[in-house]
């Protein structure tokens, strides 16, 4: 039988939502999902899923029944002829990777951490970068979700009533998603590359460096000239040991950096000079590994972050927009902006829809002001047709993401028609799509920029 805790606080992983669930459930197959929905919807209570808790916003949030499918994760079965593998959606990232590898497969492309459920990922529209690559929803061949019914939907590209175009991307809010169909790939082996660019150079080099490079990425260091570039390409040279690799990042991008984070937490001036002394310390390296041990690192700075995609087109502009403001508002930040690239797509909610975009995510260190900075990067980025990540802080209005997301209204139609009582809504979401639907429930959450 399923596990079940009461009267416990839920917290995300940047401890900036805090719920409390009315229950939190954990079931052990597929069929106690069914029944734990059947009976919450006969309740009328309300049902949230929770992944990783890896989202800075609200969205898992609630003060129903919190759902985790810890329980209901692994890999079911390897189509090795048509590339594909079967997943319960619980599956964390880390353990898809490692049983893919096993196999000799590995997923295309991810992000740069790998402890997020294979659902709340995808559902997201979480991405990694590479131009030729979509993000992880793109993977999605077909998936499996419970209804507020109790009722099991299995959504392929040929289905009518709910079209995987909708259900890829779709925050938890047509069901419980219990297992999903990716596509693989046999297990690339990369060269990863990092290195020092100098700002001036990278925009006139930025076309030629996302186009020649697999996967590609920069982080640019506020009142620093200095930018890091990091690549990844195929390579045939044999895997080499990534202790090296691992412990300078660990100690680089994590314990040191939590040092400097926290003298710049308490003397929020030293910041600009932390930001050029992180940059002054890029150092040049070179990696030669299998693919899913390159593209995860270790987060264990804690952050908020904010993060819009752009057309790919308008990328430099925009950075040389967000630069000007940064240094003309002396705001006080140390942690780099995050570039990264992804193919458009055709999912109705992906923050690449219809477009060939640039990611670009800036941070602030827990604790830290961040409001003033946040908004002003808000309105940098929404001169460029900007759409801002599910799963990061945000303050778009309903009609701002309707001329984000063309097929928005689309969208909640099928919501609705999927779930006309409103089972899987918080109140985050009725807040943000101006649902007409009561719900009571209340989350605690500081994502206001401004
Ligand atoms: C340190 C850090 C690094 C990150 N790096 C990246 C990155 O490189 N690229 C990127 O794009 N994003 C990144 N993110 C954002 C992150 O990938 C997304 O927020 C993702 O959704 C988190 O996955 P999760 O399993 O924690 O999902 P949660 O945050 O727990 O849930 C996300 C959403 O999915 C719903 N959900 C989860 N599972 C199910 C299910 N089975 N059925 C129905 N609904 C479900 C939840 O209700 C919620 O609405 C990062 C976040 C952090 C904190």
């Amino acid at each position: 039988m399923f596990l079940l805790t009461k009267g416990k606080q839920w917290t995300n992983w940047s401890e900036t939502v805090h719920s409390q669930p009315s229950k939190i459930v954990y079931p052990k197959s597929i069929d106690e999902v069914c029944q734990i929905v059947k009976r919450a919807s006969d309740n009328q209570e309300k049902i949230r899923v929770v992944g990783a808790g890896h989202s800075f916003t609200p969205i898992a949030a609630t003060t129903g029944y919190l759902m985790s499918l810890d329980y209901l994760a692994g890999v079911l079965s390897i189509d090795e002829h048509n590339q594909t593998a079967e997943v319960l959606a619980g599956t964390r990232l880390y353990d898809l990777t490692t049983q893919l590898a096993a196999k000799g497969f590995a997923q295309e492309n991810l992000g740069d951490i790998n402890v997020q459920s294979l659902a709340g990922a995808i559902l997201t529209g979480t991405h990694g970068t590479g131009v030729k690559f979509g993000n992880i929803a793109t993977q999605v061949v077909a998936l499996t979700l419970v209804k507020a019914t109790g009722e099991l939907l299995t959504i392929t590209p040929d289905h009518q009533e709910v079209p995987l175009q909708a259900a890829a991307i779709s925050l938890g809010l047509l069901g419980v998603v219990v297992k999903v169909t990716i596509r693989i790939v046999p297990a690339p082996m990369y060269c990863y590359i990092s290195n020092k660019y100098r700002f001036d150079d990278l925009l006139n080099d930025l076309p030629d460096l996302i186009e020649e490079n697999r996967h590609f990425e920069c982080f640019l260091f506020p009142y620093s000239d200095m930018v890091q570039v990091k690549t990844m390409n195929l390579s045939e040279e044999k895997p080499r040991s990534l202790r090296k690799h691992r412990l300078s990042a660990l100690v680089m991008e994590n314990y040191a950096f939590k040092f400097l984070s926290e003298t710049a937490r308490m003397i929020p001036k030293t910041s600009r000079s932390i930001s050029r002394l992180s940059a002054r310390a890029i150092g040049s390296s070179i990696v030669y590994a299998k693919s899913h041990d390159l593209f995860a690192t270790q987060r264990r700075v804690k952050f908020r972050e904010m993060e819009y995609s752009i057309p790919l087109e308008y990328l430099i502009e925009a950075l040389a927009a967000m630069k000007a403001k940064i240094e003309q508002m002396k705001y006080n930040v140390h942690f780099p902006i995050e570039v990264r690239i992804v193919k458009g797509d055709d999912i109705w909610l992906s923050t690449a829809y219809g477009r060939n975009s640039a990611f670009i995510a800036i941070h602030m260190y827990k604790g830290m002001a961040f409001k003033q900075f946040f908004y002003d990067m808000d309105q940098v980025l929404t001169a460029y047709q900007a759409r801002p990540h599910w799963g990061k802080m945000h303050e778009m209005k309903l009609s701002q993401l309707h001329s984000a997301f063309p097929k928005l209204h689309q969208f909640l139609d099928i919501r609705k028609h999927v779930d006309p009582e409103g089972v899987f809504l918080n109140s985050y979401f009725t807040s943000l799509f101006e649902l007409n639907i009561e719900d009571k429930l209340t989350v605690s959450h500081s994502s206001t920029l401004k």
